[in-house]
């Protein structure tokens, strides 16, 4: 309650009221009061005085407190009512109570009303607490489903007009909103046409159109204003709004209604709006508007992608943080500046180079600062090389820029450094970003797109090892046959050595901390060099076929453990085993799959197989009846590093799977900054949608984990917890039980 207690008396006696205020003063209370005796004066004074309770006497020669009580609790169900009375029967006084009465004070005993009075107002202030946080939750919860059937839309819908309908339509049905559109700007004319609409005024939103002005003093709406500014109008009571408002967007007939409308960004520029009202007042609190601004993300991200065709080309040639091409589309750019056929006259420089600061950065101000440095990068780059048809982000901190033999410099190198001569801006601070880059010539350094930009990395390496600031590509940059075939050698005796070591890191379930699942990941023990990780030996292994006898022994190493696992009664964990593309497409997978884990039927195991998104891809009847079949053994299948391909999302219902690990690409990109969450969440909203569980993998911050819980991950998997560690290990974890999961989580 705020401001001064009023106090409304429906009394016919003038003394009798001033006994009672005498003693509501006399016990400290401060109030106004007001005294009525007629019904009209009543319900005029509920409607004007707007009391905060109200003094009853129960008997009046022309009205009588059971109607007065009646009237308030149809205006306000919360009130507090107190019957005053001359005398009164117990079931009178059970009669009043019953119709809603808070209390009854007797007029010889008035002592007792000043305790009556507080009591009843710390009641109804309770209650109205207690309702107005039941309303907020119930508002929450519908903008969540809103939410959530948004982030569904996004990934199932294609088609841009159908997405925001759609997007309008569960805004109105789900989120209740009184009204809901979106207008997207008309490029080159300096107006705003609605799209989608659904609510008030959907049938006339044909032909309306919003200026977006140049000048604040030109608006002339919301809608206008906002795709100016690319900043969010949101209101909540079009009474106190005093800036430029459209017929369109006032709800006519209502004078006193919220409203939000949001920029939906594509690179940063405004390209619409999203706007909604609602008629309820102060319906719009800061969670709300949150969420509402996390969804708007998600739709802006959607819009970003159907803008560049859609979702499969996006996340598949671009990469999503500097929104530069990726590897792939840089190299199918290449592939078509030199030919087919390929003219061998036309020499092409692809340079490759790198942001010598980054690690630095990453290491000092967190990954969030070095995401920033990429993002500057890039935009240096578009700025400096026109668009960003002939850059590219490599990953890392690796960008390429491809110099075409219409446009040959005489020296690509000094280009790129001159670029990068400025320092970078960086959150206000100016970090200057030396590089080193790498060239290779077409066509003598090689003639395939993907061979050229190998070597400009190569040179790239050999630069940032030699100290010089740029290197052209030689042949013996690259590592020698000679030397792949020593590595080959070794790799083809390490198994019958013995060398191959099978690691496991720990899967934490968020709620209990317990192990749920390890990941065997396996690790060559070289008497050279000590351990070494699957990234420098699996492609030899791969490209040599000695994958398959490699992965054989993995199985047999991982059910081992398992079987012994299970000897020793530890807790149940499910072991997921790595199946690269070679095993994958050979016959037999499921049968060898059960033989080699020590089954028939998959009983006895806890192994899960875990392929990546490309194996999927390639839409292989074999490979979808072998994963059925280890399906039906009990085996569950995880998609691994998904989102990195995103190219199956269609086919994910029908695919045989049961769990999507997210890239740690993503997990690492999340930070408070709810437009971060905008692809995570998709993910996890998709597999919820598919009923698939989720893994994220990376996850290396309390933080990232908090999020990645609010969005509705609950098993996790990264060096917050612990890394892959020997089988002895997970075996004295799991003895400890859960408090050691958690501990390693603080570590
Ligand atoms: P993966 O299956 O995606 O495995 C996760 C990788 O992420 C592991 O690298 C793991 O050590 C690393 N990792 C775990 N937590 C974090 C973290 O918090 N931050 C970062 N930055 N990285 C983390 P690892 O062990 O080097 O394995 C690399 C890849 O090699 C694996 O990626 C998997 O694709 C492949 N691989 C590993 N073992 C096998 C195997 O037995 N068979 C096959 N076919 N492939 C394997
Ligand atoms: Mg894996
Ligand atoms: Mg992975």
């Amino acid at each position: 309650m705020s401001g001064e207690l009023k106090i409304l008396m429906l009394e016919d006696v003038p003394e009798e009221a001033e006994l009672l205020e005498r003693e509501l003063h006399k016990s400290g209370l401060e109030f106004v009061a007001r005294r009525v005796q007629t019904r009209r004066a009543f319900d005029e004074a509920l409607e004007q005085f707007a009391p905060d309770l109200v003094l009853a006497d129960s008997r009046l020669p022309a009205f009588d407190g059971r109607t007065a009580l009646q009237m308030v609790r149809q205006k306000d169900p919360l009130m507090p009512v107190i019957m005053v009375t001359g005398a009164l029967g117990d079931e009178a006084a059970v009669e009043f109570l019953i119709a809603g009465a808070s209390d009854y004070v007797l007029k010889d005993r008035l002592a007792r009303l000043a305790p009556a009075v507080r009591r009843a107002l710390r009641e109804a202030g309770m209650s109205r607490d207690r309702q107005e946080s039941e309303q907020r939750i119930r508002r929450l919860t519908r903008v969540l489903q809103m939410l959530s059937g948004i982030n569904t839309a996004v990934v199932r819908i294609r088609e841009q007009p159908e997405l925001l309908e759609e997007a309008c339509r569960i805004a109105y049905q789900v989120g209740h909103y009184a009204y809901a559109f979106v207008a997207l700007i008309d490029p080159g004319r300096g107006i705003a046409r609605p799209v989608a609409w659904t609510g008030k005024g959907a049938e006339g939103r044909s032909g309306v159109t919003f200026r977006v002005a140049n000048s604040p003093d030109a608006d002339c709406s919301v809608t206008g204003r906002v795709l100016r500014t690319g900043d969010l109008i949101a209101f909540d009571s079009a009474r106190d709004y005093a800036g430029p408002i459209s017929d369109e967007e006032r709800i006519a007939t209502v004078t006193n209604y919220c409203l939000a409308s949001f920029p939906l960004l594509v690179d940063s520029t405004p390209v619409g709006a999203f706007t909604v009202a609602s008629t309820q007042q102060g319906m719009l609190g800061d969670e709300e508007l949150d969420l509402l601004q996390e969804m708007v993300a998600n739709l802006s991200f959607a819009l970003q992608y159907l803008h560049k065709d859609s979702a499969l080309r996006y996340l598949s040639y671009f990469d999503p943080l500097t929104d530069l091409a990726n590897r792939t589309l840089f190299c199918e750019r290449v592939a078509r500046l030199i030919g087919p056929p390929p003219n061998l006259d036309a020499e092409t420089i692809v340079a490759a180079f790198n942001v010598q600061c980054l690690s630095l950065i990453n290491d000092s101000f967190g990954r969030h600062i070095g995401d920033l440095l990429l993002q500057c990068v890039a935009d240096r780059l578009r700025q400096r090389f026109e668009g960003s048809e002939r850059v590219a982000h490599l990953g890392g901190g690796g960008f390429a820029v491809v110099f075409a033999h219409d446009a040959l410099p005489a020296a690509p190198q000094d280009q790129i450094s001159d670029a990068f001569a400025r320092p970078l801006t960086v959150k206000g601070r100016e970090i200057p970003a030396p590089v080193k880059c790498g060239l290779a010539r077409f066509p003598i350094d090689g003639t395939a797109a993907e061979t050229l930009v190998q070597h400009a990395e190569a040179a790239l390496h050999a630069a940032c090892a030699g100290g010089s600031t740029y290197r052209y590509y030689r042949r013996e940059m690259s590592s020698s046959t000679a030397e792949r075939l020593a590595l080959e050698h070794r790799l083809r005796g390490a198994l019958d050595r013995g060398e191959f070591v099978l690691y496991y890191q720990p899967q934490i379930h968020r709620r209990d901390h317990r192990m749920v699942g390890v990941e065997a990941l396996i690790r060559w023990q070289d008497p050279e060099r000590g351990l070494v990780t699957p990234a420098e030996f699996l492609p030899v292994l791969e490209s040599t076929g000695l994958i398959l006898r490699v992965g054989e022994w993995v199985l047999r190493q991982a059910a081992e453990d398992c079987r012994r696992w299970r000897h020793f009664e530890l807790p149940p964990v499910r072991v997921s085993v790595n199946i690269s593309t070679a095993e994958l497409s050979q016959p037999g997978l499921a049968a060898r799959f059960l033989r080699f884990a020590g089954t028939r039927n998959g009983s006895g195991i806890d192994l899960d197989v875990e392929i990546t998104e490309g194996e999927l891809l390639q839409d292989s009847a074999s490979v979808t009846e072998a994963l059925q079949q280890l399906r039906a053994a009990g085996v569950r299948v995880a998609i691994d590093d998904f989102g990195t391909g995103f190219s199956s999302l269609s086919r994910l219902s029908e695919l045989p799977i049961d769990i999507l690990k997210i890239d740690c690409s993503f997990v690492r990109r999340l930070t408070p900054d709810r437009a971060s969450h905008a692809i995570v969440s998709t993910i996890i909203t998709l597999a919820r949608s598919y009923d698939l569980d989720t893994v994220a993998e990376g996850v290396e911050t309390p933080a990232q984990l908090e999020i990645l819980a609010a969005l509705g991950c609950e098993v996790s998997q990264g060096y917050l917890h612990s890394p892959a560690v020997p089988a002895q290990t997970i075996e004295a974890l799991l003895r400890a039980g859960p408090y050691a999961a958690a501990q390693g989580e603080s570590q």
